[in-house]
């Protein structure tokens, strides 16, 4: 069992300055002498400049994975401050509110560059350490369709949550598995600005400033609705207990460099690391991070159940006098309904997933390397057509077998979308599915309903439909039980057709 603990709980503020500037800023208060300032503003100068080389580079890499985005995939991941994600948010508070406990929402951002903007959401259900930062990662990993060779990856400099032996050697498991060939890691300079992950943080704090926000499903619309390509709100479902089924070694000084590198050698996954991404020379590491049967036990990764110790009696009761307040019902029933499932959430059983072969399955240079020898010579002869316009869509052509996910259109359910649901049987025209309950963006779980007669019992809600009224099929969630990113497009572009 993970417990909260408020020292473990991600607090860093946008306002830290950074320990350079700040030293630099408090010398120059304190002297008067000429050539101690004149130094200090030397010092000052060389610091910025060491921040805007970190920068450009970092811009040079978002421009390398857009131009080509079947060999690079660059990402970067950052925690957002707390202050706009405490529901429900209200722009001005009445005075008999002014006490009230709110629930308060974590929210994770990251920019997969060229592919999406995502914010996950979660009421602290989970402690927020290297767990969690790689869950986050593996969520990203699992909506993409494909994973190219080489991840480059942004990090906020936080031992607690990021540039800790569980993150890094959770890379040097990426790479130990065959899912990316090289992988960099790099860690922002803490105390400047966070480049594009800011902005969208601070656009959202713009549209949340002035709204009267009541429920979390309102805070992910304003999400989604604050910037432009539209981000993916999500709602945190799925994290896994990479550090204690993880077998690595200790690993000390690590807290220096600001990037890292990871490549295989003969010997297993090398890591190099150098203090500044302009210094010439990568250094490597003495010996190996990853024991040698460490991708193996990770076949089993072990989901850890989430926690809401956060959201306790005065938070619910306040939450529910907000909504009264305001005589707004419909926000007080989908608070009950929130509560209810975390409630429920912690009593689910909680199983383990795969998480390394489905990324695996993804990897692009692994779909080539299994291709046969002859197939492949065959194929460096042709040459590649010249595509106009956009690439056609890719659909799942192969034949529905059992256990495939399916969205479905029938009538019986139009308030209901999307309709999804897994295969149990199938028959020449129909097919019996197993209907599945959840939201675009959040986990999909199977679907249960009551038993007339019966008070209080439920059974598994199956059902056989017609084959006709499946329009997309065989497709797997990811392994938080998410829809993947093609299942999503094509619900995008489902009306548009
Ligand atoms: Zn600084």
């Amino acid at each position: 069992m993970v417990s909260h603990t408020l020292s473990k709980i991600f607090t860093r503020s946008r306002f830290t300055v950074c320990d350079t500037c700040h030293d630099i800023k408090s010398k120059l208060e304190k002297t008067t002498n000429k050539m101690e300032r004149k130094e200090l503003h030397q010092r000052r100068e060389k610091h910025l400049r060491q921040q805007n080389a970190e920068r450009s580079k970092y811009y040079k890499l978002i421009r390398k994975a857009k131009s080509q985005p079947d060999q690079y995939l660059s990402i970067i991941l950052d925690g957002m401050d707390q202050e706009k994600t405490r529901l429900p948010h209200l722009p001005t508070t009445p005075k008999s509110l002014s006490n009230a406990w709110k629930v308060q929402f974590n929210l994770m951002g990251a920019i997969a560059h060229g592919i999406g903007i995502y914010g996950f959401f979660d009421p602290f259900q989970w402690s927020h350490g290297g767990n969690y930062t790689i869950s986050i990662l593996c969520s990203i990993f699992g909506m993409l369709d494909s994973l190219p060779e080489v991840l480059y990856l942004q990090l906020d400099n936080c031992p607690g949550a990021n540039k800790n032996r569980f993150v890094i050697g959770f890379l040097a498991l990426l790479v130990q598995a065959g899912i990316f060939k090289k992988i960099k890691l790099s860690f922002l300079m803490v105390g400047h600005t966070h480049e594009d992950i800011d902005q969208l943080f601070s656009r959202f704090s713009t549209n949340v400033r002035d709204k009267m926000i009541m429920t979390l499903d309102s805070l992910m619309q304003c999400f989604e609705r604050c910037y432009r390509p539209t981000p993916t709100a999500i709602r945190t479902t799925s994290v896994w207990n990479w550090s204690e089924t993880m077998d690595i070694n200790s690993i000390r000084n690590h807290s220096r460099p600001h990037l890292f590198k990871f490549v295989k050698d003969d010997n297993g996954t090398a890591i190099y690391f150098k203090k500044w991404s302009t210094d010439q020379e990568w250094t490597k590491c003495e010996g190996y991070l990853l024991k040698c049967d460490t991708v193996k036990k990770c076949s089993r990764m072990p989901l850890i159940p989430p926690c809401c110790e956060k959201v306790d009696e005065k938070v619910t009761t306040d939450t529910f006098s907000i909504c009264k307040f305001y005589d707004d019902e419909v926000s007080g029933q989908w608070w009950a309904d929130f509560f209810q499932d975390l409630k429920e959430q912690e009593d689910r059983e909680y199983n383990a997933d795969d998480i390394i072969s489905s990324l695996k399955a993804k990897a692009l240079h692994e779909q080539i390397n299994q291709q046969p020898a002859a197939q492949q010579e065959e194929k460096e002869d042709e040459i590649a057509p010249v595509i106009i316009g956009q690439a056609p869509k890719k659909k799942p052509t192969r034949n529905l077998q059992t256990n495939d996910m399916v969205l479905v259109d029938t009538v019986r359910y139009a308030d209901e979308w999307p309709q999804v649901a897994s295969v149990l049987k199938i028959e020449e025209t129909s097919v019996t599915v197993q209907w599945f309950k959840g939201a675009k963006t959040s986990q999909w779980t199977p679907a249960s309903r009551r038993i007339p007669g019966k008070r209080g019992k439920t059974e598994a809600f199956t059902e056989t439909i017609s084959k006709s009224v499946i329009w997309y099929g065989g497709f797997s969630l990811t392994p938080g039980g998410l829809l993947p990113k093609h299942a999503r497009d094509a619900l995008d572009q489902y009306f548009d057709d």
